[in-house]
């Protein structure tokens, strides 16, 4: 097999001997250990890890990750030895295959283990977030494998994935692995639904895709007019679940989606996104109120990029993306992108650093191989420092900073469910409004209707989402107070 070369390929020009060394004996060791094993749909073994291993490879991640997801069933289906493994290679990566292997005993049970299964990965990701992402890889190679599994557990497999992997890649940013994920999974959760959207992509893409080449000749044209260089342009159709999703949310109404497919035009810094803006509302005629600027206010998850909806004159409408190219890899990789042993030909994101700071000191801890003990510890470290992970009674994961409150809880849900908020349950228990959340709080909100905000919540908010709709409500309803006793005097 000259398998091991696609590694390799994928790692790009920044790849050492030390890497290729590493790498070889590791692919070698897992061939030969699986030898004669079979997965279920007859393919050998090997396949697997290797597929995990690629995938890993594509994320940018360094040579120990994918040595570990190229070994990473070794000691749970073969006869080798921890301390084998760790002769050969190394405590780091024994580390890492352990913290798969911990991983892998998960089990979905519906959504009252939900919140028990994101425990164990945010304890996994405190460890080392490393063997999330191997985990993520192995999780998506069985996916594509699925069709000759048992079909009960199937459907579990297939429910697990898109209810509890897909939100965390999506929460640490990996857009890519989140859509390949849940689209893998798709057709085994829900297999109904899944035919119906395929029947309908089929039916529309074409004529989405001749509409997006029109504006596409149109735009590069005057682009080139305007001097802004280095632009790539391309489309990108939605990916099949998110677009499921969509069409739930929208009682099932197509043409109430407007980015089915959608043109994407990458351009080499922020100032020149704005003009990309300006140019396209001076060629077609934006839709009101769907002008998305995620570059000035990011999305919770770090993703930014302008978005607009335009007329394209032909009756039709499109989607138009517009950022940079960090902000292009960053949404297709999130974390991974931090993880980049070496720098691929794109600059470090300096502007948004805060976003994932942690990360990067994650990232100076690998570097310390000569006292792999210690390297251990620290990564244990507490990297929530900064924010705290809390979750809804049905297991998502909410993101706040340190020492926010139910209020922020709420607003961060929904402004609907912020400005009624009547009592507060913590971990079961009735709480006070004020209480600051810790890290792994499940969070309830009961709300009512004729419950409001009151000046007080103004010093339980922490967020700027809250503390802005708590300012908004107070401000409108003073006035209104205002308004109807000067209408009575
Ligand atoms: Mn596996």
């Amino acid at each position: 097999m000259s398998g091991v070369k696609e590694i390799f390929e994928f790692m790009g020009p920044g790849i050492t001997k030390k890497d290729i060394t590493l790498i070889e004996k590791a692919y070698n060791f897992a061939l030969h250990a699986h030898e004669g094993e079979k997965r279920l749909n007859g393919d050998p073994y090997f396949v697997h890890v290797f597929e995990t291993a690629k995938t890993i490879a594509k994320l940018g991640m360094d040579a120990d990750t994918i040595a570990a997801g190229l070994l990473h069933d070794v000691l749970e289906d073969t006869k080798i030895k921890e301390d084998e493994l760790e002769r050969e290679f190394g405590k780091n990566i024994v580390f890492l295959i352990n913290g798969v292997t911990k991983l892998g005993t998960l089990k979905y049970h519906g959504q009252e283990r939900h919140v028990e299964s994101l425990r164990k990965f945010f304890v996994a990701m405190a460890n080392d977030l490393r063997v999330v992402i191997i985990k993520f890889a192995d999780r998506l190679h069985n996916l594509k494998t699925l069709e000759y599994i048992r079909e009960d557990k199937r459907r579990r497999i297939a429910l697990e994935s898109i209810e509890v992997y897909a939100p965390l890649a999506n929460r640490l940013g990996m857009g890519k692995l989140k859509g390949d994920i849940e689209d893998a999974a798709f057709p085994y959760a829900y297999p109904k639904e899944y035919k119906e959207i395929e029947r309908i992509l089929d039916e529309k893409k074409d004529l989405y895709k001749e509409h997006l080449r029109e504006i596409h000749e149109k735009l590069e044209k005057e682009l080139k007019k305007s001097k802004i260089k280095n632009t790539e342009i391309d489309y990108r159709i939605k990916h099949k679940y998110s677009l499921y999703k969509k069409l739930l949310h929208y009682g099932m109404d197509l043409e109430k989606i407007y980015d089915i497919v959608a043109l994407r035009v990458v351009v080499a810094n922020i100032e020149e996104c704005y003009r990309v803006l300006g140019i396209i509302h001076s060629l077609w005629t934006p839709l009101p109120n769907r002008i998305k600027d995620y570059i000035a206010l990011p999305k919770l998850n770090g993703y930014q990029s302008i978005h607009t909806t335009i007329f394209t004159g032909s009756g039709g409408i499109a989607e138009i993306q517009i950022r940079t190219k960090e902000m292009h890899t960053e949404a297709e990789f999130g974390i991974a992108a931090h993880f980049a042993y070496k720098e691929k030909g794109y600059k470090k994101i300096n502007e948004n650093k805060t976003k994932f700071e942690w990360i990067e000191e994650l990232k100076n801890l690998k570097h310390q191989e000569e006292n792999p003990e210690k390297y251990i510890k620290d990564l244990k470290m507490d990297f929530f420092s900064d924010r705290i992970f809390v979750f809804t009674p049905k297991g998502d994961v909410i993101d706040l900073p340190q020492d926010s409150s139910p209020v922020d809880f709420a607003y961060l849900i929904h402004s609907d469910i912020g400005d009624h908020i009547s009592s507060v349950r913590i971990n079961l228990k009735i709480a006070p409004i004020g209480t600051k959340l810790k890290n792994g709080d499940i969070v309830e909100i009961v709300t009512r209707k004729e419950s409001n905000p009151s000046s007080k919540w103004l010093d339980y908010a922490k967020t700027t989402t809250a503390k802005k709709h708590v300012k908004t409500y107070l401000e409108k309803h003073s006035l209104l107070s205002r308004l109807k006793s000067f209408g009575q005097s």
